[in-house]
């Protein structure tokens, strides 16, 4: 191995040409690694994808939430009133957990 290069090993992905993974032919720049597949890079990059996936998930939560207010005052009862407050409040987390979430990602 040429230690001038980069360590990582890609899989292509463009199949039809092959299926066998190779050595990143780059030039490392930094631990042994080119620009594109630097730790330092990497561990950002994988955070992104997490920051986006929690986001995914809240706002899934969020959906589920509104839907739980509906279901209870669809019965359109006073004895209900209570459960569509609490429904609300976990609305509202939710809600106030996805605006941090996005907050976030948008640093
Ligand atoms: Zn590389």
């Amino acid at each position: 191995m040429n230690d001038d290069r980069c360590h990582e090993t890609v899989y292509p992905r463009d199949r039809a040409r092959s299926f066998h993974p190779h050595c990143c032919s780059r030039k490392a720049v930094k631990d042994g690694f080119c620009k594109q597949h630097s730790p330092a890079k990497q561990k950002e990059k994988e955070a992104g994808w997490k920051r986006e996936s929690v986001i995914r998930d809240l706002e899934y939560d969020l959906e589920e939430a509104a839907a739980a207010i509906v279901k209870v005052a669809i019965k359109r009862r006073v004895e209900c009133l209570p459960k569509i407050a609490k429904a609300v409040d976990g609305y509202l987390a939710v809600k106030a957990k996805l605006d941090a979430a996005r907050q976030e990602a948008a640093k």
